[in-house]
């Protein structure tokens, strides 16, 4: 029978609610989904141009484990350049996808009983893969007043001697908020007299808005930068969700665990897409910009409508492509054919009754919230609004 760590895991909430919308789309009905993870953009002709070259060039062969050297060159002059941070070669890991870059952290550093803290709203994938690797994980409800970010005596009353690492994902997956310069520097002291790893996923820094600049909080110091494992990749910032190529960035001990461990397991991710990210993070890079000022225009639509929402409220978002809406006031409410008590019943109600797909709250450890991706058309955005404002009339 299946082994006691499989039975801890559930499967992504976010990637089953997505297969049920696209279950009822098969079946004919047009439903709107706000559920989506990734850009609806297409990956830049320049970079499939090189994905093609080097298949017709034969780069299809194995590589090294951790990437080839001329990734790992162009994504240390990127950290560099973008975040200020010296990293060499031998302390930067390609893996696939930022998803495999954090589970081979957790692998690398996780031991029986090691406690991980985790602020709430979480990205899914955080508590399970403490989970996976025999940690146990000790969520930190954020509150929306704070702009869903960590305070620091909110992270000190919650490190006990067990606490291995916290995890950090700014701009974040759900909430769109992230972290100033100031409120990283109260972690990173917090961290560093704590002696605590810092799982760092910074996989939306490309996307923020007003002027937004993203900080690493390796940046800070050397200290927290000796703690810190940065984790990025190529899937949102130049829309290459399917190509899989995404890195960690750290202490050289901790990158050559993670190494060895992805040695025995995935060996290298696809040369073709190695190739392509290369072209990703070297060639040109307008295309985010476009990108950037697309998603900013549908933000700024879907957060000023969601407010005129009776009973429901939305902080304007600070980056990523999630509006993460409060409808704590329809908790409890019932329809003709059901009562709505919390997150996933919504989320329920409004894919049944709207034909809309969002993802509840509670997936990501915040009842009383969903998650509603703008990587999707104005029209889209549009239709999909109207449903859900005519849904939430039927309640009572
Ligand atoms: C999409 C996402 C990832 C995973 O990215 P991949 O490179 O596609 O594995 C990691 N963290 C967060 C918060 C994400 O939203």
């Amino acid at each position: 029978m299946i082994s006691e760590r499989a039975k801890k895991v559930k499967p992504s909430a976010t990637l089953s609610i997505d297969t049920k919308a696209k279950e009822m789309k098969a079946a004919g009905i047009n439903v709107i989904s706000f559920a989506v993870g990734e850009p609806d953009f297409d990956t830049p002709d320049n970079i499939k141009a090189a994905a093609i070259k080097a298949i017709n060039d034969g780069f299809t062969k194995y590589t090294p484990v951790g990437g080839i050297p001329e990734l790992k060159n162009a994504i240390a002059g990127k950290l560099k350049k973008d975040n200020a941070l010296d990293y060499k070669p031998n302390e930067i890991l390609v893996s696939v996808g930022a998803k495999h870059s954090l589970y081979n952290a957790a692998q690398a550093l996780y031991s029986e009983g090691d406690e991980v803290i985790i602020p709430a709203p979480y990205w899914v994938s955080y508590p399970d893969q403490t989970l996976l690797n025999d940690a146990v994980p000790v969520i930190v409800e954020t509150k929306e007043e704070d702009s869903f970010v960590l305070a620091p005596e909110q992270l000190a009353k919650a490190v006990t001697k067990k606490t291995k690492a916290i995890v950090l994902n700014y701009p974040s997956n759900p909430t769109g908020f992230t972290y100033d310069k100031k409120a990283l520097e109260a972690i990173a002291e917090i961290a560093v007299k704590n002696n605590i790893y810092v799982i760092s996923d910074e996989i939306y820094e490309m996307l923020l808005y007003d002027g937004r600049k993203h900080i690493s909080i390796a940046s800070i110091d050397p200290e927290i930068k000796k703690l810190t494992i940065v984790i990025n990749g190529f899937s949102k910032s130049h829309a290459m969700t399917g190509w899989r190529i995404g890195y960690a960035a750290g202490d050289a001990a901790v990158i050559k665990a993670m190494e060895n461990i992805q040695s025995q397991s995935t060996s290298n991710p696809a040369s073709i897409s190695q190739k392509a990210a290369l072209e990703a993070a070297t060639g040109p890079q307008d295309f985010i910009a476009v990108m950037v000022r697309e998603f900013d225009k549908r933000r700024k639509y879907l957060v000023e409508e969601l407010n005129k929402i009776e009973g429901v409220s939305c902080r304007m978002p600070q980056g990523a492509f999630y509006a993460f809406a409060n409808i704590k006031e329809y908790m409890g409410k019932k329809s003709a054919k059901m009562t709505v008590k919390d997150s996933s019943d919504m989320a329920l109600y409004l894919l049944e009754e709207a034909a809309v797909a969002l993802v509840p709250g509670s997936a990501f450890g915040a009842e009383g919230y969903i998650r509603m991706s703008y990587a999707t058309s104005m029209a889209k955005i549009t239709e999909g609004l109207n449903r859900i404002k005519t849904a939430l009339a039927k309640l009572a």
